[in-house]
């Protein structure tokens, strides 16, 4: 038995949003989308669904998914391997879309409700990555902003790395920062692989 409560068929049922995403454009209703399981040694601490996610009920099931995968340098049936990669966002389910059509940002209770719960369920976490601001905010105590989080991997503890969102409206930011691809993601594939293949 797992010393630390399982809380996936909780989790998995909860609706504390509901009246939250009525209350949005798309009237969704909760589904949250929960994708770890106790072996796990790579954790991907993530941003939130997106209306793709929410509908495949699948993590980075979207272009965004791909990008990481090549980031991480890993394949599909790895990424999805529970055993292997847990996937824990700051929200688990689609928080819907603001006016101008931009996804709203994780409603902060679900962190509140869930987070240290499902991070005590996969205690054999060898690599950390953080993927947006509200995953670096929770995860670093020093968090300033995006782009210094992620150039300034070599001071983060050891584990630990920060990456930009992989959506497709991080590309400005991509090519305005051509030394994350090519100094950073060489670095998180070498530590991406040395954990999974041990
Ligand atoms: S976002 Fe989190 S707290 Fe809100 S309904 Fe979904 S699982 Fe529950």
């Amino acid at each position: 038995m797992h010393p630390n409560p399982d809380i996936r068929l909780e989790l998995q049922a909860c609706r504390i949003c509901a009246e939250r995403f009525a209350a949005t454009r798309t009237a969704h209703r909760p589904n949250p989308v929960v994708w770890f399981a106790p072996q796990a040694r790579l954790l991907i601490a993530s941003q939130a669904p997106g209306l793709r996610v929410h509908e495949a009920n699948t993590p980075f099931w979207d272009k965004s998914g791909q990008r990481l995968r090549d980031w991480l340098g890993v394949d599909e049936a790895t990424f999805y391997d529970r055993s292997k990669v847990a996937i824990i966002p700051m929200a688990f389910c689609f928080p819907g879309y603001d006016a101008k059509g931009s996804d709203l940002p994780p409603p902060p209770i679900c962190a509140r409700t869930w987070r240290a719960a499902a991070l005590d369920m996969v205690p054999q976490i060898r690599l950390r990555v953080l993927i947006g601001a509200y995953a670096m905010k929770y995860h670093l105590p020093d968090f300033k902003n995006v782009t210094q989080a992620v150039a300034g991997w070599r001071d983060h503890p050891p584990g630990v790395f920060a990456l930009p969102h992989p959506s497709w409206r991080n590309t400005g930011w991509l090519k305005k920062n051509p030394w994350f691809e090519q100094e950073v993601v060489p670095r998180l594939r070498t530590a991406v692989k040395e954990v999974l293949d041990d």
